[in-house]
């Protein structure tokens, strides 16, 4: 029997619809957040990001480690290449990247790199983070680049339940996948002694 690919756990949080009127930092988190929903809908660790200059977005990318088989394929690293693309110019001097979870220590360096003008993410990551959370790479005293940042606040609480209900979802299905399968018919198991 062929074995199918395992479908991701249905996603329980629905895409948001910021006013297009008011483009400040929640309405591009906002598309961030759609992007990361997209990633799980993909069953890809749900972080998305956008890169904005002037109003204007330039970049929407998420996650796509799995279906690329490739761990750089992080949102940001997606999203900076996208956005240096469309502007013709890899200095994305004047642009401010969102991404719904603190950049790891390759999206960070790739932040630093491409002279963004600013990152804003959702929620830090204390084990991984490189803008503040487990180290600071913008803190570098000889790097001649400095990001403007805003560290967490911007639809942090929105984000967090997003990352932590996946992660969660994917558990339970992965211990469901080890215990032995009982079926349909039958009644659970009682409780051992
Ligand atoms: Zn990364």
């Amino acid at each position: 029997m062929v074995q199918s690919a395992p479908e991701p756990p249905p996603c329980p949080f629905e895409k948001r619809f910021p006013s297009q009127l008011v483009r400040d930092d929640a309405f591009f988190m906002a598309l961030a957040y759609n992007q990361a929903i997209d990633a799980w809908r993909r069953d890809e660790v749900p972080i998305g990001c956008v890169i904005e200059r002037d109003g204007e977005v330039l970049a929407l990318a998420h996650n796509t480690v799995e279906a690329a088989n490739d761990p750089t394929a992080h949102a940001e690293m997606l999203a900076i290449t996208q956005a240096a693309a469309a502007i013709g110019d890899w200095r994305l001097e004047n642009c401010t990247l969102y991404v719904t979870k603190e950049p790891c220590p390759m999206c960070s360096g790739a932040t630093l790199m491409s002279r963004l003008k600013r990152v804003c993410y959702a929620v830090p990551d204390p084990k991984m983070g490189c803008l503040g959370g487990a180290t600071n790479l913008n803190d570098l005293a000889r790097v001649n680049h400095h990001l403007e940042l805003t560290a967490g606040g911007v639809l942090e609480d929105e984000c967090r339940a997003l990352l932590q209900a996946f992660f969660r979802l994917k558990r339970a299905a992965s211990d469901e996948a080890l215990s032995p399968a009982p079926t349909s018919a039958s009644p659970p198991p009682p409780n051992a002694p």
